[in-house]
């Protein structure tokens, strides 16, 4: 049974009880219009991103009890988004008529590298320098906050209620426009000495490659495994072969084609799979040999493509893999865009 069913059976049956008493009908209605009795305490996750701040109210069970998103306000190098996250709890705080005592504190996702004491150093995304996010946050809405690298805290996320749920050591591997990562061992992020650890998407694993990552080496993995990596390697593939491929019909590629001509057995669609595969199999055997997750999680929009993904990824895992590190799990990660807030709400909870 959910937190929140709990929380609300057991205000029905306090009202019941109540009721015998005085008229079962009011102290029904006194229960149902109450919303605080059903919620008892309250983790608020915040993920900022470029565009928009996605906020979660979160009972302790880590059910996700309210979502709502603001606008992320950029001027003035970002001076204006921690205090509008702070006014949009203030409000929801109101009008869900919660006490403050139920708030036991905020998590916050940032897309940038953060150190143990919250501190982000340069997040270009928002156009912050140096800010104390954790102290800050505090500041603003006398919450206890902790913060965390967005890629981060969804790892977190997915751990505690997604993909990885039931594990405590997991790697999520995120493949969309760029590939992030992030490492939880025992229950903890793994943030390293500069906020930069689990940054999967740049291990190397092609020393042939010439052309540049973003990250200013060349051979990422993001190279290949980021959705436009992945098309990126389909147009080279094409150009050099002379196969017949419905990839060809397509005047704008994108991953989802590929996975799906794959499925329907399409050459060298399937050639593309195996490659992707190949690679993030060298990228998850090396990741292995450093943390020994129990499993690891894959997200981001190119997971979508479903067990051809994994199916692919494992074979290759297994075939690099030392013989201590085989068979681990490969899960698709199930909280989506909600990834984020769930790990920001974790973060308090472990605290
Ligand atoms: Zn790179």
């Amino acid at each position: 049974m959910t937190g929140l069913m709990t929380g609300l059976m057991t205000g029905l049956l306090t009202g019941l009880m109540t009721g015998l008493l005085t008229s079962p009908l009011t102290s029904l209605l006194t229960v149902l219009l109450q919303p605080q009795v059903i919620i008892w305490k309250s983790y608020v996750g915040i993920d900022i991103g470029g565009t928009t701040v996605k906020l979660g109210l979160f009972t302790e069970e880590g059910n996700l009890v309210d979502k709502w998103e603001i606008t992320t306000r950029k001027e003035e190098s970002g001076r204006y988004i921690l205090s509008d996250v702070a006014k949009s709890i203030e409000n929801k705080i109101e009008e869900r008529n919660l006490s403050k005592d139920q708030i036991v504190g905020i998590g916050v996702g940032v897309p940038g590298p953060v150190t143990a004491d919250g501190t982000v150093i340069q997040c270009v995304n928002l156009g912050w320098e140096i800010v104390n996010v954790a102290n800050e946050v505090k500041a603003l809405t006398g919450f206890q906050a902790k913060v965390g690298n967005d890629a981060n805290v969804a790892a977190l996320g997915e751990m505690w209620q997604g993909g990885g749920k039931g594990y405590n050591s997991i790697v999520l591997v995120t493949l969309g426009t760029g590939v992030g990562g992030g490492v939880i061992v025992d229950g903890q992020i793994i943030t390293g000495s500069n906020g930069a650890a689990g940054e999967i998407g740049h291990l190397l694993v092609n020393y042939e490659e010439k052309d540049k990552c973003g990250c200013g080496k060349t051979g990422c993995l993001e190279q290949f495994a980021s959705a436009t990596g992945i098309v990126k390697e389909a147009k080279r593939l094409l150009s050099k072969s002379t196969e017949p491929s419905k990839l060809r019909e397509y005047e704008q590629l994108s991953a989802k084609n590929i996975f799906d001509c794959a499925k329907e057995n399409d050459k060298l669609a399937l050639e593309l799979v195996d490659q992707l595969g190949r690679y993030l199999g060298i990228a998850l055997s090396h990741v292995a040999a450093v943390v020994d997750p129990q499993a690891f999680v894959i997200g981001g929009g190119v997971s979508k493509a479903g067990s051809i993904l994994t199916d692919a990824v494992k074979k290759y895992y297994n075939q690099y893999v030392m013989l201590a590190l085989k068979n681990k799990e490969f899960n698709l990660a199930e909280l989506g865009n909600d990834a984020g807030i769930f790990g920001c709400a974790r973060l308090i909870l472990g605290h």
